[in-house]
């Protein structure tokens, strides 16, 4: 049995006819950027996640990057001041920093993969000016306690939501939690669209307007330009595409959390590796499902060899890449540093079937390393 990674064209199929329909129809009513569509989708996206603003724009970076620059101007933060990230993350996280002319400032994460809120209170300075929680694989981070850091020293949270499309924290939706949150609806994400997009969603009226304003060349009325900004849009086409699976996000989520508790009950081989988190898989929407194993590399090659196909997020922590080591290298984040060399992505997704996993189990447990 082949078990792919992440089947997308089965993911868009579950959504046929209606996204073709929606697609033809939105080619024959001739209006193709900034018309109802966006509109619409903006709307139900900002009730779903419980804020008052969705800001839609062109990617997740976008959105990252959108969303601090108008905090540093809004909030006249100064060139380089700093934002404390988690040194493990995709790298859009600390990019949207630099972009936005601000340093990042590396965090360690803990078991939860989330960034360590013990180590956060030493990292500030009189510099700091945010915290970027990234709610990676689809866990969120403890919003509660980086809430109160938060405000015992007047910093602004933006979080990185990019793969926690519909998870909650305490029932709240994680991106209602911080000052603003980034999402991106890249094809592979729990909330995907057919190509790029991203939004912003926030409470703050004032912030949600800087944001449209730079995301539209910084015009606050058409053909005149107040600040320097950037052309970042969502188009027609994909927010009606998004509309449509924003209806069926909660079930689509409820089925990786089912696909997770089937590996959280029957993986039991522990040469071969640790389930991530508790058994308990109701506090994730397992955009990934992170199998940590000690022998990596023999573990995915066996795998593969039994046509289960598995990736690694991420195989580098930021400030061991390249683009960062110069001024980061000589840091030491041991969570980070083991995640980046055990961490095993296991295919989940709303189309797997529970035979798909379990078949998956039964190799992981059969493995010998
Ligand atoms: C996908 C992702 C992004 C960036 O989204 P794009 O739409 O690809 O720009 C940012 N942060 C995290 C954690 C992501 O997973």
């Amino acid at each position: 049995m082949h078990i792919p990674f992440l089947d997308i064209e089965k993911i868009t199929q579950k959504y046929q006819p209606h996204l073709s329909e929606a697609i033809v129809a939105t080619i024959n009513s001739g209006w193709y950027l900034n018309g109802k569509n966006v509109k619409e989708f903006e709307n139900s996206f900002a009730q779903y996640i419980g804020t008052s603003y969705c800001i839609s724009v062109g990617n997740g970076l976008d959105a990252l990057t959108l969303a601090l620059t108008a905090m540093k101007q809004l909030e006249n933060w100064n060139d380089g001041d700093e934002v404390i990230v988690p040194a493990f993350t995709f790298i859009a996280t600390a990019e949207a920093v630099n972009r936005s002319g601000l340093t990042p400032i590396f965090i360690d994460i803990d078991n939860n993969f989330t960034l360590d809120l013990r180590n956060c209170e030493q990292l500030i300075t009189s510099k700091t000016r945010a915290i970027i929680p990234v709610h990676l694989y689809g866990k969120p981070c403890n919003m509660r306690i980086l809430k109160k850091i938060a405000n015992d020293y007047g910093l602004k949270i933006l979080e990185d939501a990019a793969q926690a499309h519909g998870a909650q924290f305490e029932n709240k939706r994680i991106g209602s939690w911080g000052d603003a949150a980034a999402f991106s609806f890249y094809p592979g994400k729990n909330l995907g669209a057919l190509g790029d997009g991203g939004a912003v969603t926030t409470n703050n009226e004032k912030l949600a307007k800087h944001i449209q304003i730079l995301a539209n060349y910084g015009a606050e009325n058409k053909y005149y330009h107040t600040y320097q900004g950037c052309n970042s849009r969502l188009d027609e086409i994909q927010a009606a595409v998004l509309s449509i699976k924003l209806t069926q996000l909660d079930y689509d989520n409820k089925r990786r959390q089912e696909i997770a508790q089937i590996y959280a009950t029957h993986i039991n081989n522990t040469a071969a590796g640790n389930i991530p988190y508790t058994r308990d898989t109701t506090q994730s929407v397992f955009h990934i499902y992170p199998f940590m194993s000690p022998t990596r590399e023999k573990l995915q090659s066996y795998l593969a060899r039994h046509d289960i196909e598995t990736l690694i997020h991420y195989p580098l922590a930021l400030h061991k890449q390249i683009v960062y080591n110069k001024s980061y290298g000589y840091l030491s984040f041991p969570y980070a540093e083991r995640a980046a060399k055990e961490e095993l992505s296991l295919p989940i997704s709303p189309v797997m079937t529970n035979d798909e996993a379990l078949y998956i189990t039964e190799i992981i447990n059969k493995f010998i390393p």
